[in-house]
């Protein structure tokens, strides 16, 4: 189990530029730039231990864990933003090598190339580092690895594959970290109110 949920992955994605499109090539870059530094739900800096969604986001747990204690400490906007996240089996906790590659040693999101982490290991790395490996055996900690997530991913294509990854999950009652969904059961008559007597 686990293969036709995997996200396959193309061997490049190149970024189609247009003359045209560079303003909004450059501000896209910024934007990319500024998700690989600061967590998506406190805009705090980045920091260990960080965790991702089936997004490929990046959170500091920190902030996570404050959300899904007390998520009414967090507005309206960023509660719609983590309407996935529901409990901690909804991110990977990520080994980020103090954001760099360990096989590259680039710094994670820099060079304009693909970064991904492996489920289960948490592992970050280049994925060209990755693809180098023709074994589904982490090429960081020799675990074998279930499903690739690219990181913070720029292309409309990869965020539909991610989208469409966690889709066949949830049918199969599982959650973005491959564990299993535990489902409410049906509330009973003891959770209904009970009537005053006088
Ligand atoms: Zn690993």
């Amino acid at each position: 189990m686990g293969a036709d949920g995997s996200v396959k992955l193309k061997r490049k994605e190149l970024v189609k530029e247009s003359k045209g499109d560079k303003i909004d090539r450059i501000a896209q870059i910024e934007y990319n730039n500024e998700r690989w530094t600061t967590c998506q739900l406190s805009n705090k800096p980045l920091r260990d231990p960080v965790v991702s969604d089936y997004k490929g986001l990046l959170y500091n747990k920190e902030s996570i864990l404050e959300y899904l204690v007390e998520p009414d400490n967090f507005n309206e906007k960023q509660r719609q933003n983590l309407s996935h996240i529901k409990s901690l089996k909804d991110v990977v906790a990520l080994k980020t090598h103090n954001f760099k590659c360990p096989l590259s040693d680039k710094e994670l999101g820099n060079g304009g190339i693909n970064y991904v982490y492996l489920i289960p290991c948490g592992d970050c790395m280049a994925q060209k580092c990755l693809e180098l490996n023709d074994t589904r055996q982490c090429p960081v900690c020799d675990l074998p690895y279930e499903d690739t997530i690219v990181i913070n991913p720029t292309s409309s294509e990869t965020v539909q594959e991610l989208e469409k990854r966690m889709e066949i999950l949830g049918s199969k009652g599982l959650t973005h970290s491959l564990k299993k969904l535990k489902r409410k059961k049906p509330s009973t008559n003891r959770s209904s109110k009970k009537q005053k007597k006088s």
